[in-house]
Formats: C-alpha cells, sequence, structure tokens
C-alpha cells in the first residue's frame, strides 16, 4: 500500500513582505503598498496595508516631511509686518508699500496689531526709553517670527552710536534675522531684505 503524500503548507510570509511584489527591494521607511494603490486591495488585505502606509505617513508628519513644506510655503508668501515706524527709515518702509514698490505683491501686508504680525521690521533708531515697548511688541507676536533690522540705526546704533540714549543694535533686545544695510536703505533694499527672509524660511527644517 503507497503512502499518502502530505502535502506541507508554505511557510508564512512576514507581514510586510505579503504586499511587496517580487523582486522588488524595500525602500527605508516606504510602505509596502503605496497609498494610492490601497484601494485596489481585498478587504482582508486592506486593513494591513492601509495601517503600515498610516504609520508611514504618521512617522513622515513626526519627521516634519509632509505638512512643514507646505506651511512653510504658505509663511513666506503671507508675511505680515507690524505696521510701525521708530524714525526716517519709516519713510522708506512706508513707500515701500505704496504703488510704485508695492510690497503687498510678495504676500507682505503690514497689520497694526502685533497679535496678527510674523514679522517685525525694525524701521529706524532705538532709544533704551523705547526699547522695553519694542520687546513687548515682540513677545505680543505668535510664533513663528521674525525681525528684520532696517538701516543702520536698527543694525548698529548708525550715526548715534556713542549716545547714551541710543540701543547699539537692535539685537540687544531681540533676536534679528536678517539686517538691511544703508542710511537709509531704499524701499527696493527692503524688499531684498524681505525675499532673502523667504529663502531663509524655504530652508527652515521644523
Ligand atoms: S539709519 Fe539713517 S535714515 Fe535710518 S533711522 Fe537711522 S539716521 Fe534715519
Amino acid at each position: 500500500m503507497s503512502a499518502t503524500p502530505v502535502s506541507v503548507p508554505p511557510a508564512a510570509k512576514p507581514a510586510a513582505d505579503a504586499f511587496r511584489l517580487e523582486g522588488e527591494l524595500p525602500m527605508a521607511g516606504a510602505p509596502a503598498v503605496p497609498m494610492f494603490e490601497i484601494e485596489t486591495l481585498r478587504a482582508k488585505e486592506f486593513l494591513p496595508a492601509a495601517r503600515e502606509a498610516l504609520s508611514a505617513l504618521i512617522k513622515d508628519q513626526s519627521e516634519n516631511r509632509v505638512i512643514g513644506p507646505v506651511f512653510n510655503w504658505a509663511r513666506r508668501n503671507s508675511l505680515f509686518p507690524l505696521h510701525w515706524g521708530l524714525a526716517c527709515c519709516a519713510i522708506e518702509f512706508a513707500a515701500g508699500f505704496g504703488a510704485r514698490w508695492d510690497a503687498e505683491r510678495f504676500g507682505v501686508v503690514p497689520r497694526s496689531s502685533p497679535r496678527q504680525c510674523d514679522l517685525m521690521i525694525v524701521n529706524g533708531t532705538v532709544t533704551w526709553k523705547v526699547a522695553h515697548k519694542l520687546i513687548t511688541l515682540y513677545e505680543q507676536m505668535p510664533e513663528p517670527k521674525w525681525v528684520i533690522a532696517m538701516g543702520n540705526c536698527a543694525t548698529g546704533g548708525g550715526p548715534f552710536r556713542t549716545a547714551y540714549s541710543v540701543v547699539p543694535g537692535v539685537d540687544k533686545l531681540v533676536p534679528v534675522d536678517i539686517y538691511i544695510a544703508g542710511c537709509p536703505p531704499r524701499p527696493e533694499a527692503m524688499l531684498d531684505g524681505i525675499l532673502k527672509l523667504e529663502e531663509l524660511i524655504r530652508e527652515r527644517k521644523e
């Protein structure tokens, strides 16, 4: 009497390999089934594949690779500077928003409340008397926020650097991201500083 052949079940594949195509090398951190193919799977394959794809998405988000670039794109194209002026550089600041230079075409719109602003352009001589007001306004601005020191006075005290009443650079009070030289810098220089700031925001990783 001949022996009955015994069928041996194939060894179960690891879950991550179950949806991988033959010969395809796994990419580090990538889900086995791309998100756009998941809806084509049968019901019992759908749940593990969806779980794996969502885990990869959440991991990407925790490293800010999904939403971060979109937020940064929105931030750098909608900078809201505080609507204020300290000295003669403020006239150049104001001119930059007139019809000739039209800073608003870059999405730069001055706002009168620090709570709606993400950019402080320090456009004039900063005295010690006004220093605590400047710090208060900066602290009232929500994060993330940036500071441009516009002109020689804001950058380092300018022609009044040695005066007892003048702060020798606004970086003594708040962190400065961009410095614009000139006494006064022209509106084109202010626009160039704003575009440089946009490049900085583009390079941000968070
Ligand atoms: S840098 Fe020159 S133009 Fe600007 S606030 Fe100072 S003195 Fe005035």
